[in-house]
């Protein structure tokens, strides 16, 4: 499954941050989730259960935060309404997609001696 991998990668990036800053252990991880990034949370979030056992991981929270595609003009900057056709209304620029397509790492708390 295709959300296994990315918790994969996204578990040992964060052992990684962890060990360059001496932590023994993460709180929490805060990650988005954009809503074209081909990513279903529930997925995601199961995932994590699955694969955090014997990681620094093992007792941090995850929060995931939903980030719905939002479009502008690549002209003017003018919010480009969803379900509209993708041009803006004011200057005919083509639209361009600001958010919503990605998986980022927002935040790890750890936990430092
Ligand atoms: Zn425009």
């Amino acid at each position: 499954m295709h959300e296994w991998s990315l918790v994969q990668s996204l578990l040992s990036r964060v052992e990684e941050e962890a060990r360059k800053h001496g932590a023994v252990a993460v709180r929490r991880l805060e990650v988005s989730i954009g809503e074209l990034a081909g990513v279903e949370p529930a997925l995601f979030d199961s995932a994590y259960e699955l694969f955090r056992t014997d990681t620094l991981c093992s007792n941090a929270r995850l929060e995931i935060r939903y980030v719905p595609a939002r479009w502008v003009c690549g002209q003017c900057g003018a919010r480009v309404a969803e379900g509209a056709a993708l041009w803006c209304t004011g200057c005919d620029g083509p639209a361009r997609l600001a958010a919503g397509d990605g998986i980022v790492l927002e935040r790890i708390e750890l936990e430092v001696p």
